[in-house]
């Protein structure tokens, strides 16, 4: 960057890229700064070096045609067209040590019965549990649903908010109902750390932020300082609690108090041949070790198979993990091409979260100081974005509709 920032991004997962893709198309110099080596947070494509590069999504997998803030930004980078369509197979259930179908555990009588409390009963303020438990029949949640939302959010998904857990959006025809990239999922953060206007700084882990003048001014664990007028935090909620303390203490106070899920993904590469179950999306775990795992056979290689498996954080180490992923593979250990692990967070937001969301706004109004990530809509890549481009209408002003990229 050969100018002083005039807005830094703490935080380049997709929540600060894209915060960072609508200040720079504001006309601000972008400066993001980024704790770990590489950008992208949640949305990682590991790639095997040893194996040709070959990929497996750590977090993100899919992206959709109703993510329509995200699609806007991919087409003003010129990577909308990189969208890859996604092969179409089915979750397994992983219950009592068997592949089960996902039929198998539904109870269909319950359903039907269930389904129009589902369309009487209001989402907003209830818990996941509360909701789809009324909803879907309450032996279709304990046998089911609620393992598949737990899948979904990788962790327990009872206390979550239901209107956090899906959101409807409208779906954009002329885009791909599901898709990936060819590289991955992160070719997508990839891209929008190198957009004009953005500088992204990573291994740059922000211990700090104090007022300074009109602005703010941030220090980094490698003992780097700099300022801007503007500053976006776009880390996950712990980490904002203790950075907004001297700038926003009652911000502070109330992000406090959101918990986190760790979660350990283990991904695992092997020879098809090596591979004893057929193509499938992923697993829903019932009662396994794990919560729940996506292959990469969306995207079919000649010779390999990629799976990333999610555990609760710190349970099991990695051979006993590997153990546990190649029991539901029906797979030799011993025979595992590849493999890697990756720490995962996310939030683990609660019922009454919209309320904490309206104070947190309140404690924000008027300021140059915004806050986005993936604790405020919900977890998806699309609430994110809608997140960051809501922070910058509050302060910035309107979205401007950019050219799109050739
Ligand atoms: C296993 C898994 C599967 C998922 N699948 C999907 C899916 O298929 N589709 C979908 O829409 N969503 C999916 N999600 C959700 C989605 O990927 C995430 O919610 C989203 O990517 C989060 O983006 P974020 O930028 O808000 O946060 P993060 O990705 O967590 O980014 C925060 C960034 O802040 C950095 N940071 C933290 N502390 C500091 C600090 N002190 N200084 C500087 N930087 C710091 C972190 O290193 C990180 O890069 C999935 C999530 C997971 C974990």
């Amino acid at each position: 960057m050969s100018q002083q920032p005039t807005h830094i991004v703490i935080g380049a997962g997709i929540s600060g890229l894209c915060a960072a893709h609508y200040a720079a198309a504001a006309g601000h110099e972008v400066l993001v700064l980024e704790a770990a080596p590489r950008p992208g947070g949640c949305m990682y494509s590991h790639h095997f070096e040893d194996l040709n590069g070959y990929w497996v999504e750590a977090g993100s997998h899919s992206c959709f045609n109703s993510y329509g803030n995200l699609l806007d930004i991919m087409e003003q980078r010129g990577i909308l067209g990189r969208a890859t369509a996604k092969g179409k197979q089915s979750y397994r259930l992983w219950r009592g040590g068997k592949r089960k179908s996902v039929l198998s555990a539904l109870h269909p009588l319950e359903l039907l019965r269930s389904l129009p409390t589902l369309f009487r009963t209001e989402k907003a303020g209830a818990s996941v549990r509360e909701y789809y438990g009324a909803g879907l029949g309450e032996k279709n949640y304990r046998d089911l649903f609620g393992p598949a939302f737990r899948s979904v959010i990788c962790q327990p998904a009872d206390d979550f908010p239901a209107e956090a857990l899906f959101r409807k959006k409208p779906r954009r025809k002329d885009v791909l109902r599901s898709f990936t990239m060819p590289e991955g999922l992160g070719e997508i953060p990839r891209a929008l750390s190198d957009a004009p206007g953005v500088s992204l700084k990573t291994g740059c882990n922000v211990t700090a932020v104090r007022p300074d003048a009109e602005g703010f001014a941030v220090t980094c664990a490698d003992g780097s300082a700099h300022r801007a007028d503007w500053l976006t935090l776009a880390v996950p909620p712990d980490v904002a609690a203790r950075l907004l303390a001297k700038v926003a203490p009652e911000a502070a106070r109330l992000v406090g108090g959101i918990g986190m899920a760790e979660i350990d993904t283990q991904l695992l590469v092997l020879d098809k041949a090596d591979v004893g179950v057929d193509a499938l999306a992923g697993f829903i775990s019932v009662d396994g070790s794990f919560l729940s795992a996506v292959s990469r056979d969306f995207l079919d290689h000649p010779e390999l198979r990629g799976f990333a498996f999610h555990f609760p954080g710190d349970a099991l180490d990695e051979p006993a993990r590997i153990a546990a992923a190649c029991q539901a593979l029906a797979a030799d250990p011993a025979r595992v091409k590849a493999q890697a692990s990756v720490r995962n967070r996310l939030p683990a937001l609660r019922k009454g979260h919209a309320e904490l969301v309206t104070a947190l706004d309140r404690a924000l109004a008027g300021g140059r100081l915004g806050l986005t990530g993936n604790w405020f809509l919900g977890v998806s890549v699309e609430d994110c974005v809608t997140r960051s481009r809501a922070e910058h209408e509050r302060r910035i002003g309107a979205v401007a509709a950019l050219p799109t990229a050739a």
